[in-house]
């Protein structure tokens, strides 16, 4: 990927001025500093839900008492980097994909370092089914684990979970759909090892599909947090 990188015109794909490199090395590609940290979050979030909140704390007043499960995301995927996400997806746009991993990355590792998540052991991305990763070609969960792997330095596995049955996508389904669609529809291959993973995905919506996933590890005592690029807030949060 680096090579396909270095030959891409170096213009941010939102504002479409020209990228500053600030080091030859690493080159800074598919979105500007200025875009970047624009579409961040501007406020403290509930870890639990996404609603912004004054204080910084794991969960607001309503998710404490259900302690749902943690999503560990640097922004809304509407507040502007949204489309670069979904670029990502469906028009394998991945120049941008290093630096909106990067701005996840400090975003779970200064949550780690202010005490409110603990670091997991092992990153496991959501596994498309076989036939739709023969269709698309790749995974996007796959590549943003992988590159969250190598800039963190916490091991990627991605063998324990597979998606077994083929579900339907889960865009334009409401919530009872989402759960009925993908029902049943991953298995661990192996023991789990691990006492704590993070599932890694693109974008969380209702959680419904991490939730499903969570379920197969809540078996084993396992805690699993969610990190992705961006949290889809239900309307109204924000
Ligand atoms: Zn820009
Ligand atoms: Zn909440």
């Amino acid at each position: 990927m680096a090579a396909v990188a270095a030959n891409l015109p170096n213009r941010c794909l939102l504002c479409q001025q020209d990228i500053i490199q600030y080091s030859a090395a690493k080159p800074h590609t598919g979105v500007c500093q200025t875009c970047l940290v624009a579409g961040l979050y501007q406020q403290e979030v509930c870890l639990g839900c996404g609603k912004s909140m004054p204080l910084l704390q794991v969960y607001c007043g309503h998710c404490q008492h259900i302690e749902p499960m943690l999503v560990i995301a640097p922004c809304s995927y509407h507040q502007g980097l949204g489309e670069l996400i979904a670029g990502i997806k469906y028009q394998q746009q991945c120049a941008p994909l290093a630096a909106l991993v990067q701005v996840l990355a400090v975003r779970g590792m200064d949550l780690a370092a202010r005490g409110l998540i603990q670091l997991p052991q092992v990153l496991i991305p959501v596994p498309l089914h076989r036939n739709r990763l023969k269709q698309r070609g790749f995974n996007q969960a796959w590549l943003i684990a992988k590159e969250l792997s190598a800039q963190i330095g916490i091991p990627m596995d991605d063998s324990l979970l597979v998606r077994c049955v083929d579900t339907k996508a889960q865009a334009g389904l409401n919530g009872k759909q989402r759960r009925l669609n993908c029902a049943d529809a991953f298995t661990l291959q192996r023991d789990n090892p691990y006492q704590r993973v993070a599932l890694i995905d693109d974008v969380v919506t209702t959680g419904t599909t991490v939730n499903e996933i969570s379920r197969l590890f809540a078996a084993h005592y396992t805690h699993v947090q969610t990190w992705c690029l961006a949290r889809a807030e239900a309307p109204g949060l924000l």
